[in-house]
């Protein structure tokens, strides 16, 4: 049978490699062919002896989640829609910004922890992706942008920045997110800082703790409400991980982050959320946590019960938290005439056709597939 070079971090390479009693060193040339360069047709990896890609021809492929559409919205924004099978699709966003350019990534074809304000959690959990699936989707971006690492110093990198904050809760799909977190670390392959890899998560404590002792990267964790009983409704899996369990999970981390705060996202949301005792008690339960927050503007979508806070209250909100010392953004919606500001990322294909096709949209196809 054939086996998926995309599925393996430099440990599982060079484990598969050893059964054909090939050296570590093969491991590396390997990575660098598949992920810095690209390439996935293994006649093309010139130093690799002849007898090595034959074996790697007659056992092994690198396959990648192909591309079904791939659009441009006028703020340089760029959505990829992924076909993974089975009716799934998954999407990652490319976000060109002055000093860097960052991709969104996706996890898990759907959600299982349904959030009341989320588009993805309300289209139910299909199944979690494959690591080939995750790091495709920055294999696959790389070389659509036309990156070219081998001239590009680190500076020039296009995708300078990863964010795990596309479909799906990262930390539920624990294991393979952690295997391409470390391909995306690796210098062999994407070679980005742990400071430059954020994974947003709505608070699985318990897999906090591992991703800390396996992999730290900067953090973000999914806040959206400052007491338990709000939490309780907006985010159900603080049910389970209340927000002091939540708070002390993201001391914990900090033992070991690459930087020295979480950022809380926090989604506006009109009269639920937003108001001025709120942002109060959020700067009590979060007393304890060097942290930054993150405001992000409500992005409503069919069926949705919420409206995004007006920008004057999103103003008001953030100067409580900055009169406090905390350094607040506020999100810029970004590319929402192609549905890909947060929590528009759609599952389902045929979903998705039907939304684009309701709203009046300014797109151009870059690519059919
Ligand atoms: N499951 C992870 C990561 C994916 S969601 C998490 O929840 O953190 C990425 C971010 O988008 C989260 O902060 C999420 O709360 C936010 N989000 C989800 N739906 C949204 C919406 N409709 N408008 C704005 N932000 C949304
Ligand atoms: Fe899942 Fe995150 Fe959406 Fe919640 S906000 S349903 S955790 S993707």
């Amino acid at each position: 049978m054939s086996v998926n070079l995309l599925d393996f971090d430099a440990a599982g390479l060079t484990a598969f490699l050893a059964e054909h009693g090939e050296k570590p060193f093969r491991a590396r040339q390997v990575l660098r062919w598949i992920h810095r360069f690209g390439q996935s047709d293994f006649d093309a990896m010139t130093d690799i002896a002849k007898s090595l890609r034959e074996k790697l021809k007659a056992n092994a492929s690198v396959i990648v989640p192909a591309i079904v559409s791939d659009k441009l919205s006028d703020d340089g924004t760029r959505k990829f829609l992924f076909d993974v099978g089975g009716g799934n699709a998954i999407e990652t966003v490319f976000i060109p910004e002055n000093e860097r350019g960052t991709l969104c990534i996706s996890t898990q074809a759907g959600c299982a922890l349904d959030c009341s304000f989320c588009s993805t959690g309300k289209q139910g959990f299909n199944r979690n992706l494959t690591v080939a699936e995750i790091i495709g989707q920055l294999w696959q971006a790389n070389q659509a942008l036309g990156a070219d690492p081998r001239r590009a110093d680190h500076s020039e990198r296009i995708i300078s920045n990863v964010v795990l904050m596309g479909m799906g809760e990262p930390l539920a799909n624990l294991e393979n997110t952690v295997t391409a977190l470390r391909l995306m670390l690796d210098d062999n392959a994407y070679g980005l800082s742990r400071r430059r890899v954020t994974v947003s998560t709505s608070g699985l404590v318990p897999a906090m703790d591992r991703l800390r002792d396996e992999c730290p990267v900067a953090l973000a964790v999914s806040l959206h409400a400052p007491n338990d009983a709000l939490r309780d409704q907006l985010v159900p899996i603080n049910r389970k991980y209340p927000l002091r369990e939540l708070m002390s999970a993201c001391n914990r981390y900090l033992q070991k982050a690459p930087r020295d705060f979480v950022t809380f996202e926090y989604v506006m949301l009109d009269g639920v959320n937003d108001s001025d005792r709120q942002a109060r008690e959020l700067l009590e339960v979060t007393r304890n946590v060097s942290c930054k927050f993150n405001l992000i503007p409500f992005n409503p979508f069919p069926g949705s019960p919420y409206r995004c806070s007006p920008v004057h209250r999103i103003r008001r909100f953030a100067e409580i938290l900055i009169d406090a010392n905390l350094v607040t953004t506020t999100r810029k919606t970004r590319g929402d005439d192609i549905d890909a500001a947060c929590g528009q990322l759609a599952g389902l294909v045929l979903d998705r056709t039907q939304r684009t096709a309701r709203r009046i949209i300014d797109l151009h196809e870059v690519r059919a597939p």
